[in-house]
């Protein structure tokens, strides 16, 4: 699919979601590898606040391997550097972006350009994650990822915040840069966020 989704303008939306450590990096960059091979202009970008492993201007999957990317910390910075001829545009992190990028990835659609974008479709608490939603709702394909729940081996679909070794609270920021933090990948069963008893969410 994902090779050869043809639409009248030639251009589409592509949307690879899911939590830390499903493989969404080594998704696009499996799908920019075979964008090369097939001769297509490719350009790749990535947010800046993800700076783990190699540095700011690669893609870095948790398996180590690496793509060259342009580091951008907003839509319209994707929008000032891009390469006018670039027939693939690729978005690595790309929930950490302002909203603008749901409508630059409608534009390039529209003017032909096939738009692939990663990123984790919920935060630590297990909410929608910046533009996700939306950047799901409107793109002609999505792929939903898994991890592994470090826990219990299942499928994991939510980002486990821990400080300290424990679960985050609730209203701890959505993006913490640099704090004494870390991420597991966990199911929904396993997944932790402590709360106050009053904004427990009744079930009906
Ligand atoms: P993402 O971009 O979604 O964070 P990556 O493509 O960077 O994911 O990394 C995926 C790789 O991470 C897997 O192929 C595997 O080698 C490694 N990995 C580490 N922890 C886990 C886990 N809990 N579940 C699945 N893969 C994991
Ligand atoms: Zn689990």
């Amino acid at each position: 699919m994902s090779d050869g989704f043809v639409t009248s303008s030639g251009g589409w939306i592509e949307v690879i979601a899911g939590v830390m450590f499903s493989g969404k990096s080594e998704e696009l960059m499996r799908r920019v590898r075979r964008a090369t091979i097939a001769r297509k202009r490719v350009q790749v970008f990535k947010s800046h606040l993800d700076d783990r492993y190699a540095g700011l201007y690669n893609v870095s999957s948790h398996d180590g391997r690496d793509l060259e990317a342009i580091p951008v910390d907003s839509a319209s910075q994707i929008a000032q550097k891009l390469d006018p001829m670039a027939q693939v545009v690729a978005v690595d992190e790309v929930q950490f972006l302002d909203a603008g990028i749901i409508a630059l990835a409608t534009a390039l659609a529209e003017r032909g350009r096939r738009v692939i974008l990663a990123g984790i479709d919920t935060d630590f608490r297990g909410e929608p994650f910046g533009a996700m939603p939306q950047l799901m709702a409107v793109a002609e394909a999505v792929t939903k990822l898994h991890a592994i729940c470090v826990l219990c081996g299942n499928p994991a679909s939510r980002n486990q915040r821990l400080i300290d070794g424990k679960a985050a609270r609730w209203d701890s920021p959505t993006i913490m840069v640099g704090a004494a933090q870390s991420y597991e990948a966990r199911c929904r069963a396993c997944h932790r966020v402590v709360r106050d008893d009053a904004s427990q969410v009744p079930l009906l």
